[in-house]
């Protein structure tokens, strides 16, 4: 295949394999084909397995969207009418679920914390010894905004304390970092296919235990298109997504997760580890700065200071290096001045020195 293979340093979508993308030309078939149902269910059986949980206790639901749509259906569905929504709020993506919630009138407490930081894990705590009526816990597990990682386990820990169930929003660290949900208290994380499996957009999903879903078909629909349980109850009936589903986006993405397991947990973090000590090393031989302390950092996204010069210009600098294929992206931090360079995709430590030698360039033209 001859299609120009451009270095994505956003978060997302990623850099995909030519087998990906060639992946998407297959004869024309109408989804409600059981064929194309079976392949649905197969490929989130195996998602499952990505993340070491046992399709006896969990499934996956799909959605036709982008990450936000798993989101949308994880806030809007997860909780009843007399129990309440805890979002663990430290970043850009926290804000969104906030958002979320307010837009559905979901019962919630929107528990905010510095975007540069990790949350306070008493003032969590405090918080749900409080609140008895808090029912679930919402977290994000990477705020891809800074790249900060979040303690996930230990607050799915106090959320089972409390008798509320654990949301983790994975979508930026699913199939990059190991995760085991049931050993990190997770009892429900989402991803989109365009991001860590290495697929293209349109694809998204929600992991859940299955008691979770059985419970939530008792709680208010806020959301028609985005219910989690009606997606579920659907699929489970028909053998088919409740409405059109991106057929071509499904065919990439199994391709993608084949890929996946071809390659390993272990080893695809260990490539995602090289891209990342690289950038790390490109960023110090240039003096630039990382507005996040690296023991709190992700190891997938860096969040750069702009450079102490005048006449540093981003746009001019992303157009240098775009024009040469390569995608660098603005940051998400309010109060500092930030570009992100990040470690998702088919990519490995040499298309990060190739881009630094053009990165260096643009800086000096
Ligand atoms: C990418 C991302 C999303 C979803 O974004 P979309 O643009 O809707 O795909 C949600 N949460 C996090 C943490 C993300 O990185």
């Amino acid at each position: 295949m001859n299609v120009k293979r451009n270095v994505l340093l956003n978060p997302g979508p990623a850099t995909t394999t030519d087998t990906v993308k060639a992946a998407q030309l297959v004869p024309d078939i109408c989804p409600r084909e059981r064929e194309f149902g079976d392949l649905m269910r197969t490929f989130g059986n195996d998602l499952l397995r990505v993340v070491h949980a046992d399709s006896a206790e969990w499934t996956t639901v799909l959605f036709c969207g982008s990450g936000t749509i798993a989101m949308d259906a994880c806030v809007s569905s997860l909780v009843p009418a007399d129990g309440k929504l805890l979002i663990i709020n430290n970043g850009a993506y926290s804000v969104r679920a906030a958002e979320m919630a307010r837009a559905y009138g979901v019962p919630h407490i929107d528990l905010t914390f510095p975007v540069d930081g990790l949350p306070d894990l008493a003032v969590i705590e405090d918080t749900l010894k409080e609140h008895p009526e808090i029912t679930a816990v919402y977290t994000t597990h990477q705020e891809t905004g800074t790249g900060i990682l979040n303690p996930v386990r230990e607050i799915g820990a106090l959320a089972h304390a409390h008798g509320a169930v654990c949301i983790a929003d994975t979508i930026s660290t699913f199939a990059m970092i190991p995760i085991d949900a049931a050993e990190m208290n997770i009892d429900v994380c989402m991803s989109s296919a365009q991001k860590g499996i290495q697929g293209m957009t349109g694809l998204s999903f929600v992991l859940a235990r299955k008691a979770v879903l059985d419970a939530a078909a008792h709680y208010p629909v806020r959301s028609y298109y985005t219910n989690l349980v009606m997606q579920y109850e659907g699929f489970e009936k028909t053998g088919e997504m409740r409405f059109t589903p991106p057929v071509q986006t499904v065919y990439a993405a199994k391709r993608a997760l084949a890929e996946y397991f071809a390659e390993g947990e272990t080893k695809k973090w260990a490539r995602h580890t090289r891209v990342i000590d690289a950038i790390h090393e490109g960023l110090s031989a240039l003096g630039l700065e990382e507005a996040i302390p690296r023991e709190i950092q992700s190891g997938l996204v860096v969040a750069v200071r702009y450079p102490d010069d005048p006449h540093f210009d981003f746009t001019h600098v992303h157009d240098y290096c775009y024009a040469r294929g390569f995608t660098i992206y603005p940051g998400k931090m309010q109060t500092t001045r930030t570009f992100r360079l990040c470690a998702l995709g088919a990519i490995d430590a040499s298309d990060i020195g190739a881009f630094f030698r053009v990165f260096e360039e643009a800086l000096k033209v």
